[in-house]
């Protein structure tokens, strides 16, 4: 008997773990965003980490971050390799950058034959640049997955070329245009960690991601202003210190960074055990300073960006 009210209870905190996956489709006509992992580097949220879709008229053109777990999102998500445009790296934690290999061996199984463009920050003496970065994965030389190398070569059906983004200063960077689309960035301040925040602008819509930050460099208010949709990362709360404080925006500076960007809708993402259970809290944190729309993220969701 007890044994059975223990699979039961078993059962009912899987289903409540299920619940932070929703499985939804962003293919309708328009721009959307969907949050392909809401976690943080933890395996107890039950999410995956850091990863972010762009679609446009049924196509998921640019992916921003690929934490652990958000290329199964992906892959749930009906997005298609040989649609994207462009990956945007925040910055190359582990839980920011882990599935770019798998990303590129299952590319082999796809039918993509252009160029896939990586943009991530230069480095530092504790972190490499994203050129780098990527060599050490995949560089004939000495890379971890050399037998990928042809990926760098040009002699696979296509090329990954990866660039460096500068990280320094606090000013709001151009990156590209094209497409139909252009992608802009700023350096952001994540403890000693070189990272940035990106903004995409497309078919008239804009959307901004703030990557890991901790709201000292005052950059994501110029590089966010007056977007629809902003996706700032809830990863500490309110009464974060130290460490954490360094890393991490809490809840009110989420909140004064939208109102002062005048975001139209903002989207709370890399959620993790210290704000998990809090939201409430933050929620009024952010409200004493942001009143526009709100939602705290699951992976797989989807969001309209703008009007119809
Ligand atoms: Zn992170």
């Amino acid at each position: 008997m007890k044994l059975k009210i223990l699979c039961v209870l078993a059962g009912l905190l899987l289903s409540t773990a299920g619940a932070s996956y929703a499985a939804q489709s962003c293919r309708g006509a328009g721009v959307w965003l969907q949050v392909l992992g809401s976690g943080g580097p933890e395996l107890t949220d039950q999410r995956a980490s850091s990863g972010y879709l762009v679609w446009q008229d049924g196509r998921a053109r640019i992916l921003v971050d690929m934490g652990p777990g958000s290329m199964l999102r992906y892959e749930q998500s009906g997005a298609r390799i040989e649609d994207l445009d462009v990956i945007l790296l925040t910055h190359l934690h582990v839980d920011h950058s882990a599935d770019l290999p798998a990303l590129i061996k299952a590319s082999f199984f796809s039918d993509r034959t252009r160029d896939l463009p990586i943009y991530g920050p230069t480095g530092n003496a504790r972190f490499p640049d994203t050129v780098a970065f990527v060599q050490a994965l995949f560089a004939a030389s000495a890379g971890a997955y050399r037998y990928l190398a042809d990926y760098l070569t040009g002699d696979e059906a296509f090329r990954l070329l990866p660039y460096n983004v500068s990280a320094e200063g606090a000013l709001v960077q151009p990156v590209m245009e094209g497409q139909g689309f252009k992608v802009t960035a700023a350096p952001v301040h994540h403890g000693p960690i070189p990272a940035l925040a990106w903004r995409v602008d497309i078919a008239g819509r804009a959307l901004a991601f703030s990557g890991d930050m901790n709201g000292d460099n005052q950059t994501l208010p110029k590089l966010a202003a007056g977007v629809d949709l902003l996706v700032a990362h809830n990863a500490v709360p309110q009464d974060a210190k130290g460490v954490e404080r360094n890393l991490h925006m809490p809840p009110s500076v989420i909140g004064e960074i939208a109102a002062e960007a005048k975001v139209k809708q903002l989207v709370l993402s890399h959620r993790m055990q210290r704000t998990l259970g809090r939201e409430a809290e933050s929620k009024r944190e952010i409200r004493k300073r942001y009143a526009g729309p709100l939602t705290f993220a699951e992976d797989g969701q989807c969001f309209r960006v703008g009007k119809r």
